[in-house]
């Protein structure tokens, strides 16, 4: 038998230096279990992680884990490529019986390969046939993937570094990031503000935006530190892209499937994107993507986008049956619900603790800037972002049996991702191991 040490030292031989989680966390997974892992050792986590937001019904929940049995049991193929399968045509009934009335009727499907990076690459181009067009308009701070084609979308600037020859014709537009963006007000107010400036940009030809291909989004940046546009923002940039025949993108593949409180984060604004992607919890912790999108779109030709694993039958029984188990078991008002304890405590801990410059969130996507409150305050009055704090807030959390997940544009975001079935009673217990190691951290 093996330690955790021993384990990680192996992987620290023989695996690319790209790793960022076991940096972390440095332990070896032996089981897991609801919203529970234990490592080789026998050690136990809170896992608030949940495969960076997959896990919407935790570690093998017996409904996944009995589709995914049934599929083995009866012999069923698990692989077909494109062809279809009646386990395919009952994930893309439950899948669409889930869509706003109105999109149902004219929403088309695409499986894509096994990740959402694949998907929003397959958006990307989707919507680049359809408008015959090339530019995209992206938002500071998004975070879409980590292929060559997502990666140059994406706000972050660490993994472009050293890459030469990003898609050309990406424009960086101010995502509402409430704490630290001028533009994000909140509410109606900076939602409008917002819009106009991106307005002016897109009809000023001093601009250099060309009509673009797309527009896309998170509704909730989720890598970018739990940040939620606001609902006003939201139905603004629906209203800009329509008026100007511009396809909307929505990325669901972090906020989707009851994260944040609606099945479809989109939901929550009344609004319904031209398209929107999905991966993470749609594959019911197995790999799965697809874009769903308004059929007007639909130029492609037979061949036009292919690729060997469109759709993996197992994840599609196991997606079925964790979309079936969060409509029946109401698990976006539930995400919801846990997600209002979470930012209460926390906004509470704020008070108490200066080192906190934000609390927010939406539903069970939330997000905490650690700040420096000794630091010069910069736009509306935030304090500098403090990633060596935060770093060791994580540490104290892991150390004490929490894993959290951290982010950020500025590395000083912990994040709070947990799985969807969490209780109230986890909730308590991972908020006071939370409270003690923040107050181990600063002390
Ligand atoms: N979009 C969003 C919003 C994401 O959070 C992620 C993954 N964190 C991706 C796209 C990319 O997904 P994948 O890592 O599966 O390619």
């Amino acid at each position: 038998k093996k330690s955790n040490q021993e384990l990680l030292n192996q992987q620290e031989k023989r695996e690319s230096n790209a790793r960022s989680y076991p940096r972390s966390f440095p332990l070896a997974i032996k089981e897991a279990e609801g919203i529970y892992i234990t490592d080789v050792e026998g050690n136990s986590y809170i896992d608030c992680l949940a495969g960076a937001g997959t896990l919407a019904l935790g570690h093998n929940h017996p409904i996944v884990i009995e589709a995914m049995e049934k599929v083995l049991h009866d012999r069923l193929p698990l692989h077909t490529l494109d062809i279809t399968t009646e386990v395919k045509e009952s994930f893309v009934d439950e899948l669409f019986s889930s869509l706003p009335e109105g999109f149902r009727e004219r929403a088309k499907i695409q499986f894509c390969g096994p990740t959402g990076g694949d998907a929003i690459e397959a958006a990307l181009k989707l919507a680049k046939t359809a408008t015959g067009r090339q530019s995209i308009l992206t938002f500071q701070g998004g975070y879409h993937g980590a292929t060559h084609g997502t990666m140059s979308i994406s706000g972050n600037l660490a993994p472009k570094k050293r890459v030469q020859g990003l898609v050309p014709d990406t424009h960086f537009l101010p995502y509402p990031y409430d704490y630290r963006c001028p533009f994000g007000k909140g509410g109606k107010e900076g939602a409008e503000l917002s819009a106009m400036y991106i307005e002016q940009l897109l009809d000023d030809p001093e601009s250099g935006i060309l009509p673009p291909a797309a527009m896309i989004f998170e509704t909730v940046q989720g890598e970018g530190g739990a940040i939620p546009a606001p609902i006003e923002w939201l139905k603004e940039m629906r209203r800009i892209t329509k008026e100007r025949g511009i396809p909307l993108i929505i990325d669901e593949v972090q906020t989707g499937i009851g994260r944040t409180g609606e099945l479809f984060s989109f939901e929550h604004a009344g609004i319904v994107p031209d398209a929107f992607v999905l991966s993470k919890a749609i594959g019911g912790s197995l790999p799965l993507s697809v874009v769903v999108y308004d059929r007007e779109l639909d130029a492609w030709e037979p061949g036009a986008h292919i690729g060997t694993f469109r759709g993996n039958q197992m994840a599609m029984a196991a997606g079925n049956a964790t979309l079936k188990y969060v409509k029946e078991h109401q698990l976006s008002k539930h995400a919801e619900a846990m997600g209002d304890i979470f930012t209460q405590a926390l906004t509470k801990m704020q008070n108490h603790y200066p080192q906190i410059g934000d609390v927010r969130g939406r539903g069970l996507m939330i997000g905490v800037e650690i700040v420096d409150p000794s630091g010069k305050p910069s736009v509306r009055g935030s304090y500098p972002a403090n990633p060596e704090l935060t770093s060791r807030i994580q540490r104290e959390c892991f150390d004490r049996g929490l894993i959290l997940e951290d982010g950020g544009r500025y590395g000083a975001v912990l994040r709070f991702l947990p799985p969807l079935i969490i209780t109230e009673k986890q909730v308590d217990e991972i908020l006071s191991i939370f409270h003690d190691a923040l107050a181990a951290a600063v002390s």
